[in-house]
């Protein structure tokens, strides 16, 4: 199945940057709509806010000349009005308009029977929930295309990205909607230029149904996100790169996958009864601590566990903090099962 590519500038800033964009993008055949953000959310006051209605007056002729539709954030009631008067056939709500339910639901009421094309971004923070329910206002609201866009999470540490991908929430909505696409957006999750191509192959690999990239003429005088934005160049390198690859036949596949998934299936069973045995034990412990009065937490304990697992996971070649993680949720059953037993 063919990608969809939605590519075009953080902001727009003027005509003529849009122009030039608008005539990089059509000479890409993969790229079937143009961003540029009109009203900007912006972290802190005093940074450019987007440049409001005039920037849609030029999207409606640059789309008249070109052939190329635009697509905007719209972060309140007011704004889809003016999108629905230039004509704009597509918006998106932004991750912090997702994050908030009452925003979501002003929106729908001003989208309400425009026949618009909806895409909505990943919230801020890591809760699937907020992001279905944002899909699920839409639904309700009559809009019928709706397309999610995984832009990746705001946390304390996000292992180097500007926004941790958590693909797994990604990969938990499309479990609940299989029926609504899934694009990603490498640059806000990247939030640097170099990480933008890694980001957009892995999101091919786990079989997205496209991109949203953001582009500028000329990235480094760009009014918002420089660091991240990619020129016309270089996205012709991306998309070059991310190409549809001709997939084997499901019988190929399945020889090679059905052996290795077996071994999977065998190691997750073991691993349960493994996991049933160890809180076996620790049912007996409680007993013994009962009668011996001795409190359910020992931290000097824990700590040497701890130290001791994460040094063998080390020598497995294992992630330090997925096993750190795992030890934790373990931990905390075995705590909830000495109290309850
Ligand atoms: C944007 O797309 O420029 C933007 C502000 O996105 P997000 O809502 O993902 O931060
Ligand atoms: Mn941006």
């Amino acid at each position: 199945m063919s990608k969809t590519i939605i590519a075009g500038p953080c902001s727009a800033e003027s005509r003529e940057q849009l122009q030039q964009v608008a005539a990089e993008l059509r000479k890409m055949p993969q790229v079937t709509m143009i961003r540029a953000g009109v009203w900007k959310p912006r972290t802190r006051p005093g940074a450019f806010e987007g440049l409001g209605e005039p920037a849609l007056g030029w999207m409606r002729d640059i789309s008249a000349e070109t052939g190329m539709p635009f697509c905007c954030e719209v972060a309140r009631p007011e704004h889809v009005e003016l999108c629905l008067q230039y004509g704009l056939q597509c918006v998106w709500l932004g991750a912090r308009t997702t994050t908030n339910p009452f925003m979501v639901e002003e929106i729908c009421a001003a989208l309400r029977g425009s026949g618009m094309q909806v895409l909505v971004k990943n919230p801020v923070c890591p809760d699937v929930r907020l992001w279905l329910g944002a899909i699920e206002r839409l639904h309700n609201a009559g809009i019928e295309s709706i397309t999610a866009v995984h832009r990746g999470f705001s946390m304390y540490n996000t292992g180097g990205y500007r926004n941790a991908p958590l693909w797994e929430i990604a990969l938990e909505l499309r479990r609940e909607l299989p029926d609504v696409p899934i694009l990603c957006d490498p640059s806000h999750m990247g939030g640097s230029r170099s990480l933008v191509e890694p980001i957009a192959l892995a999101a091919q690999q786990l079989d997205y149904d496209g991109l949203m990239v953001e582009v500028h003429p000329d990235p480094d005088a760009a009014m918002t996100d420089s660091n991240q934005q990619l020129t016309p160049a270089e996205l012709v390198t991306l998309l070059d790169a991310y190409r549809d690859r001709p997939t084997p036949s499901a019988d190929t596949l399945s020889n090679r996958l059905t052996p290795l998934r077996q071994q999977i299936d065998d190691i997750d069973h073991s691993m349960l009864s493994l996991l049933a045995q160890r809180m076996a034990l620790s049912r007996q412990i409680a007993g013994i601590k009962r009668e011996m009065n001795t409190p359910v937490y020992q931290s000097g304990r824990w700590a040497d566990v701890m130290a001791d697992r994460l040094r063998i996971a080390a020598e497995l070649g294992l992630d330090a903090d997925f096993t750190k993680e795992m030890l934790e949720k373990i931990h905390g059953e075995s705590v909830r099962v000495q109290l309850d037993s």
